[in-house]
């Protein structure tokens, strides 16, 4: 039989249909939620055979709990409670078709790293992917794994897939930022990048077919699938709006370019936690002089490139303040070993010794003298600062400049917030904030006006924890790198672990990827010691995460219970934590 709307009961038979409606209503009363019920009638008598809360989609949860609260069936409190946040991603990002996705053949899977779905030709190199897309071609940027010198090409690709690499693997990180759609880690495929081809289970892809990513899933799928656009509702903002009165945790965005800013205001951030400056260096017109700067054997020729440098970055965070509105914007201090700014390929080599007058044997010798054995726990962070001062200097002047002309111009009272990275000994943070104070302070008396900044530092050393009260007396904020201090607390690297986790997941030895969702046990005890010791030297201490685990809702339960006074997360995460800190806020409550 075709089914037929429930008020066609009415009109048949109006008795029955009424007394559907009450008992409809008695259990949705009673069980506080939406009902999905089964019953039968016979010869006139209505039997109820079940009932259960019903299952929903992302939009049906929002405009069920909307309703409910304007029926005044449950509080706002309580319509908070029924949102799972990892939900509501589904709702910012594009998907697939559902009717066209049942036609095509799953070929791989890897991790969800970034969700959204994406469909385009397959791209072997970031460069390919950059002229394909200006060519007016869609393209998935395949590769290996991705490092910096891929950006440009992972902006111009619809998303991106990556044989090795977890979910804080640069490919991962960078594609949430982006909110670009990205699996990761898909190891069945095997790429080779130099004669373009993708092999999965002995069928040969080449630069001409199309694949399709699902990062909500991490299914990569064979041809192309069409996508619809995301449709977000009046119900949206409503609910959204509730759990802002409702939280006391503050939310704010990770981001490095006015587009990402802009993108997470309208997602509600309020302010920025953190601006990764290294990736402001990589665009086509700054990384010669960037690497003019690193490859500079003199103080004076460093300082020569970076005078060159200034103008652009002062640029960028000038875009920035203006795309955040007057909100706080904490801008971090250059933080990976120079060597990744460095080309690898013998050709651009060649042409990076020409271009600077230096021989190829000279700039290899330059290149092998900043090859690290471990660089991620090398020559990085605030130790670049320590070698290098006129690098925070140039970063200061360019911070503080740029918040001079906006005020001015907009007639805000932008706070800029400088940040230093990887900062395990008081001494450090003492020394690099020292460069940062001599250069900001004679700017703004030179310029005879008023600027508040502050200068913080990130914790993301096991050591910068346990000597948090020393540390505190430094610095005006703290903001944890749970990337960083997850690697550092277990002593495996974010960007190999993925590889051997699996063994551990499988014989269940980790539930979970610490690099996702926060460990409490181990790493939140780091995170708990310098929260206390913090506090206990500056009672009001202001305190920030901007870790990936900013975004992840158990681990805003466990920042927001420890006290901190925001998290900070990829814009698209940005609603996910409102509606996890507001949630928390109801279960737990603070002040
Ligand atoms: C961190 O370590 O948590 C962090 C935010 O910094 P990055 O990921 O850039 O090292
Ligand atoms: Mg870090």
């Amino acid at each position: 039989r075709t089914p037929q709307p429930i008020e066609e009961l009415e009109k048949q038979m109006p008795e029955t249909y009424n007394q559907f409606v009450e008992i409809v209503n008695k259990l949705e009363n009673h069980y506080h939620d939406m009902q999905d019920m089964e019953f039968t009638i016979e010869e006139g008598k209505l039997f109820f055979l079940q009932t259960r809360n019903g299952k929903r989609t992302a939009q049906a949860a929002l405009k069920i709990a909307v309703d409910m609260v304007e029926e005044g069936l449950v509080t706002k409190e309580q319509a908070i409670l029924m949102m799972d946040p990892k939900q509501l991603d589904t709702l910012l990002h594009p998907a697939f078709d559902t009717e066209e996705m049942k036609k095509h053949e799953i070929i791989a899977t890897g991790l969800p790293a970034s969700p959204g779905a994406a469909t385009g030709k397959i791209a072997f190199s970031a460069l390919e992917a950059k002229e394909r897309h200006e060519a007016g071609e869609k393209v998935i940027l395949v590769r290996q794994e991705t490092s910096p010198e891929d950006i440009e090409g992972m902006i111009a690709a619809e998303g991106i897939l990556t044989v090795r690499g977890g979910m804080t693997s640069h490919a991962a990180v960078v594609a949430r930022g982006m909110g670009a759609c990205c699996v990761a880690g898909a190891g069945a495929i095997k790429v080779d990048e130099k004669n373009k081809t993708m092999t999965v289970n002995g069928k040969v892809y080449s630069s001409e077919d199309y694949i399709s990513l699902d990062g909500s899933t991490g299914d990569v799928y064979e041809g192309n699938i069409a996508t619809v656009e995301p449709e977000i509702s009046g119900h949206f903002g409503t609910f959204m709006s509730w759990a802002d009165e409702i939280r006391s945790l503050k939310v704010r965005t990770n981001a490095d370019t006015p587009h990402d800013a802009a993108q997470a205001i309208k997602f509600g951030a309020e302010g920025i936690g953190l601006t990764r400056t290294e990736h402001m260096f990589f665009a086509e017109d700054r990384i010669f002089i960037m690497r003019q700067m690193i490859v500079a054997r003199t103080e004076e020729a460093r300082r020569a490139a970076l005078e060159k440098l200034l103008p652009m970055q002062k640029g960028d965070f000038k875009g920035l303040y203006k795309a955040m509105e007057g909100h706080p914007v904490t801008v971090r201090f250059l933080d990976p070993p120079l060597h990744e700014f460095l080309p690898t390929k013998e050709k651009e080599i060649a042409d990076l010794a020409a271009e600077l007058k230096l021989s190829v044997a000279d700039l290899n010798g330059i290149i092998s003298d900043l090859h690290e054995f471990n660089p991620m726990m090398g020559h990085r962070g605030c130790r670049l600062s320590i070698s290098y001062p006129e690098i925070a200097e140039m970063q200061t002047r360019a911070v503080i400049e740029a918040a001079i002309e906006v005020n001015e111009e907009m007639g805000w009272n932008t706070v800029p917030e400088i940040m230093i990275p990887l900062v395990g000994e008081v001494n450090e943070l003492k020394y690099v904030k020292n460069i940062v104070k001599k250069t900001a302070d004679a700017i703004i008396a030179e310029k005879g006006v008023e600027l508040k900044y502050l200068v913080g530092t990130m914790i993301e050393i096991p050591r910068a924890c346990v000597t948090a009260d020393e540390i505190a007396k430094e610095a005006d904020f703290f903001s944890f790198g749970t990337n960083d201090l997850t690697q550092m607390s277990f002593g495996f690297s974010r960007d190999d672990a993925g590889t051997f986790l699996k063994h551990y997941y499988d014989k269940k030895i980790y539930d979970f990827d610490p690099f996702a969702k926060l460990d409490q046990t181990g790493v939140g005890q780091f995170v708990k010691i310098a929260v206390e010791k913090g506090r206990g030297v500056k009672e009001n201490l202001k305190l920030g995460v901007c870790g990936e685990h900013g975004g992840d809702p158990s681990s805003v339960h466990f920042f927001h219970e420890n006290g901190l006074d925001y998290v900070s997360c990829s814009p698209f995460r940005v609603p996910v934590a409102r509606l996890a800190a507001a949630q928390a806020q109801v279960k737990n409550p603070r002040k």
